[in-house]
């Protein structure tokens, strides 16, 4: 590892394992349903969702859903913009929303109502960190990896300027790297 790389929050074992732990809960709580369809958000929840969906042991499909958003804290809720929306048909089916991060909560909240209007079965959501002080609307995190303070963090999905999201592990971008861009 360089002397440039992210300084490590939480490592490659703690994920795998709370990964692990997470795909177990999910696979006893949704029981024998025909399907599960688990909704990734990019990009940053491509990692999250590729782990989590190989070690559970219900039947489950994948989608991928895009957005944007504008500004960040304080920002308005209408803030959010889809980019892509899922291509199957989700009515009648029970989804789980896939998300690498929850900070204020904006954009969970944008997709629980935008994909609860496609009448899904259920509508349940995960993610791998939590900003736990920043919140700014309600949302529930039903299945829920770390809480970390606020601090930009990159890895396992997560990107700064779309660097490092292929780290094993989830770390804090150090002062001096942020600065040479
Ligand atoms: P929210 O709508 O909850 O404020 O923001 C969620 C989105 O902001 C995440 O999906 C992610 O794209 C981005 N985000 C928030 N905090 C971080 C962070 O610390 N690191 C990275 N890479 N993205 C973040």
């Amino acid at each position: 590892m360089s002397d440039n790389a992210p300084e490590v929050l939480i490592s490659e074992d703690r994920i795998q394992t709370r990964v692990a732990e997470l795909a177990a809960q999910i696979s006893s709580d949704y029981g024998d349903i025909a399907e599960l369809v688990m909704i990734g958000v990019l990009k940053g929840a491509f990692i999250f969702l590729a782990d989590l969906s190989r070690k559970l042991s219900i039947p489950r499909t994948i989608e991928f859903i895009a957005i944007s958003s504008y500004g960040k804290k304080s920002a308005p809720s209408g803030a959010v913009r889809l980019v892509m929306d899922v291509r199957g048909n989700i009515e009648g089916k029970h989804v789980l929303i896939v998300e690498d991060i929850v900070d204020t909560g904006h954009t969970l909240k944008y997709l629980m109502g935008m994909l609860g209007s496609h009448r899904p079965a259920s509508v349940k959501t995960a993610a791998l960190v939590r900003k736990a002080e920043s919140a700014e609307v309600d949302v529930t995190i039903d299945y829920l990896g770390f809480d970390i303070g606020d601090e930009w963090v990159v890895g396992y999905g997560l990107d700064y300027a779309e660097q490092y999201r292929t780290l094993p592990y989830i770390g804090v971008v150090k002062p001096a790297n942020i600065q040479a861009r």
